[in-house]
């Protein structure tokens, strides 16, 4: 962190802001330049700091040096992350496709997809058995039995699960059932939740929050590998902007930009980043030319009749044709697209 004072700013103000970095437990480095006097702070530096130090008396500018999260950051751990779930593994050369309903509705609506996504090339299986709902007149999940059908899924098409976990009373619960464990958009900056999640020994999925910076996305990924879990995915799903005409903004630039600053890898949810199912196969092929180390799907098998995202579901049938799109565009890129 460098503390720029201003033109003319007094020997007293310098010596008080130097103090103040040595209060905080820090170093300081002077530099008097022509015009200005330049501080350099050394040392483990709170985010805090900046605001602290920019209101004193004769300050410029503070500038950060280096990035506020250290754990999710490429500057501290170069290679990539990869996870590995069942035989799959996330991070790497390999292209992963998670797909299945929004939420689990029934035995038979499961059965149905599990055993279509599977064929069509998909290697994890997703499905809401708690779900956020923004209106509490919606939807909310089947609770256990929804887990319960998961587990059923996994034992007949061999594909690894992920669902979510809205509560940190839910952890424990959850993570008996599932392989991954996604925190939603929601619960982002749950910051207990993801303390939670991060000790359940489970390989976690952190969606990036709906109105959610890439900066503030990684600090909360912190709290996660902070408990010592190192298997963390993330997951870009759309940010709320002042576009209307899609249900979110589905952030492609923030692929390429978690690919360089982050070594965790990064899913693409094309299905809540549109909101409208005729937008999700371009989304899909975008993210994974973008770099993209897989993407989730929302697919079932009569959206129409869909008791959550029918409208950015895909059909089987569509399903399909994306997954027949997909496995050029990852080579294109270098990638290989898994199958199960
Ligand atoms: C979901 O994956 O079904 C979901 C609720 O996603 P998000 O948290 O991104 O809204
Ligand atoms: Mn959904």
């Amino acid at each position: 962190m460098i503390v720029v004072m201003r033109v003319g700013a007094t020997d007293q103000q310098i010596n008080a802001v130097m103090e103040r970095i040595r209060a905080a437990g820090l170093k300081e480095h002077l530099s008097h330049g022509v015009e200005r006097t330049i501080i350099g702070v050394l040392g483990q530096i709170y985010p805090e700091l900046k605001d602290t130090l920019e209101v004193l008396p004769g300050v410029d500018e503070v500038i950060r040096v280096s990035k506020p999260y250290k754990l999710s950051s490429r500057e501290f751990h170069p290679e990539d992350t990869r996870v590995k779930v069942g035989g799959v593994t996330i991070g790497g050369e390999d292209v992963v496709v998670i797909a299945g309903p929004c939420a689990v509705e029934s035995e038979k609506q499961l059965f149905e997809t599990a055993h279509a996504v599977r064929a069509a090339g998909a290697t994890v299986l997703r499905g809401g058995a708690f779900k956020p709902s923004t209106s509490p007149y919606s939807f909310r999940g089947l609770g256990e039995r929804g887990l319960e059908l998961l587990a059923q899924m996994k034992a007949e098409t061999g594909l690894p699960v992920i669902t979510e976990v809205m509560t940190v009373a839910d952890v424990d619960l959850v993570a008996r059932y599932a392989d991954i464990l996604q925190i939603g958009a929601r619960n982002m900056q749950n910051f207990f939740l993801l303390e939670e999640a991060g000790k359940a020994g489970k390989p976690v999925m952190l969606k990036r929050g709906l109105s959610a910076t890439i900066e503030e996305w990684l600090l909360a990924a912190e709290y996660i590998l902070a408990q010592g879990n190192k298997e963390l995915i993330l997951c870009e799903r759309g940010i709320r902007t002042f576009e209307s005409y899609t249900r979110n903004t589905m952030d492609i630039s923030a692929i390429p930009v978690i690919e360089k600053v982050s070594h965790l890898p990064i899913i693409a949810d094309p299905s809540h980043g549109t909101g409208k199912w005729h937008l999700v196969t371009p989304m899909a092929l975008a993210a994974v030319a973008a770099g993209a180390d897989g993407i989730m799907v929302e697919v079932h098998p009569n959206p129409d009749s869909a008791l959550k995202d029918g409208a950015q579901s895909l059909n089987f049938d569509n399903f399909r044709k994306l997954m027949k799109l997909l496995a050029p565009v990852a080579a294109a890129v270098g990638r290989r697209l898994v199958s199960p």
